[in-house]
């Protein structure tokens, strides 16, 4: 039997209402704060994410799902939006048709990582970026409205993680200062960190291995070490978050080791799933777009993981959906009528009701059950000495009480749903 691919899920009908409920708070928080929803394609070459995102990031070197296509194309799946969105905006120039461009986005992403609880190879993130300015009240802007979505799910096991990296100069003085420490206990990090130490060296502040967070501990602070205009930046974020009752901690080892990262990088954990527990990332990219061959254009932007917010909602019990009802199943109570049954549903359908009938020629016993099963909130019997009178009889599920209705007398149907 073939099964899904590893780390790959079917997302089952009943899943279905809780994904759409998510999506709707998704696209209703990025439009009241004017985000334009921008799709792009699954697959970008390959040369793409590698020079956005860097060739010794974990997901360039050992992550991507690349394979040359029958044109002799180097492609990727896409493992993340923030590169696609910046091409988008190149390619096409929008940065003239428009000085800020604020998109949003919904789409599937693909990393080849161990699969474990809250992590997959295909899952799906939403996200922002804003393209075109500097101003910290978009880096406020960006975490505001990542917040938003995670207390209007009903979130409260979560924490607001921000920090800045400043800007390139400031940021290259301090790693020399990291260096000088390090040097002293390079014997002492893990191989991982001892190659980051050449080619990544703040990417050593994310090692979950214990014998480098000791030594990390103590290591000296970048936050320590910016210059003014960077603190002037991150003070403004800070006021403009808590003139947004936003709850936020300083983590000052929250580093994003790339570097045309600059300014703001936050993050945003769930206390209730985890070891995986980050459920969104982002900072300011004021580098990228001139990196990608674009102009002189400054970004901001986050992502955040479907699947782990999801599976924090349901640790946290902090919504429900309704079930799906159907506000009518017909039962057919003879087979001959079953045409008949079915060009009345397609009938209501059409004025807007939600139908189903059988289409297995069951008895009206078995109808009954599938009409429960269905939660359907009327069952309309068609058939009987009713029909010969041109009339059916409409049964409300709930109260039991049957009413008999002219059989073509479809606005009286209506009435009768919508009255309930
Ligand atoms: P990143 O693009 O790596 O900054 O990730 C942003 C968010 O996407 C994370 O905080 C996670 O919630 C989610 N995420 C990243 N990788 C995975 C994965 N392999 N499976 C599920 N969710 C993921």
């Amino acid at each position: 039997m073939i099964k899904a691919i590893t780390g790959t899920r079917d997302i089952l009908p009943q899943d279905i209402p809780k994904w759409k409920y998510l999506e709707n708070i998704v696209n209703g928080i990025f439009s009241k704060f004017n985000y334009k929803e921008i799709r792009t394609p699954i697959f970008e070459e390959t040369a793409l994410f590698a020079r956005s995102i860097g060739e010794t990031t974990d997901i360039v070197s050992k992550e991507m799902y690349s394979f040359i296509d029958r044109g002799g194309t180097s492609v990727t799946l896409k493992p993340e939006m923030t590169a696609a969105v910046v091409r988008a905006l190149i390619e096409h120039s929008l940065e003239k048709k428009q000085s800020l461009n604020k998109f949003f986005y919904i789409s599937p992403m693909f990393r080849q990582e161990r699969p474990q609880a809250g992590r997959f190879r295909q899952f799906h993130q939403f996200g922002a970026e804003v393209l075109g300015s500097n101003d910290p009240l978009l880096d406020a802007e960006i975490i505001i409205m990542a917040y938003d979505i995670l207390s209007s799910l009903g979130l409260k096991k979560i924490v607001v993680k921000i920090n800045s990296l400043g800007v390139p100069e400031s940021r290259e003085k301090y790693k020399l200062i990291l260096a000088e420490y390090l040097k002293k206990y390079h014997d002492k990090l893990s191989a991982q960190s001892k190659k980051r130490f050449d080619s990544n060296i703040l990417r050593i502040f994310d090692s979950k291995e214990n014998q480098d967070q000791k030594i990390m501990e103590h290591a000296p602070l970048l936050i320590e070490h910016l210059d003014d205009e960077s603190l002037e930046h991150f003070e403004k974020v800070k006021v403009a978050l808590l003139g947004a009752n936003i709850p936020f901690e300083i983590d000052a080892k929250l580093v994003r080791g790339l570097d045309y990262y600059t300014h703001t990088t936050f993050e945003i954990v769930s206390r209730s799933v985890g070891s995986q527990s980050a459920l969104c990332g982002g900072g300011r990219y004021n580098l990228l777009v001139k990196e990608l061959g674009g102009g002189d254009i400054p970004g901001i932007g986050f992502a955040a993981g479907m699947e782990r917010i999801l599976l924090a909602c349901e640790n946290e019990k902090s919504f429900s959906v309704k079930e799906e009802e159907i506000d009518i199943y017909i039962v057919t109570l003879e087979k001959e009528l079953i045409q008949k049954a079915y060009q009345f549903a397609v009938n209501l359908r059409r004025s807007g009701l939600i139908v189903d009938l059988d289409y297995l020629s069951r008895s009206v016993k078995a109808q009954m059950r599938e009409a429960n099963k269905a939660s359907a909130k009327f069952v309309i019997f068609f058939g009987g000495n009713e029909l010969n009178q041109k009339e059916i009889v409409m049964k409300d599920m709930k109260t039991g009480v049957q009413v008999n209705i002219k059989f073509d007398d479809v606005d009286k149907i209506i009435f009768t749903i919508k009255g309930r």
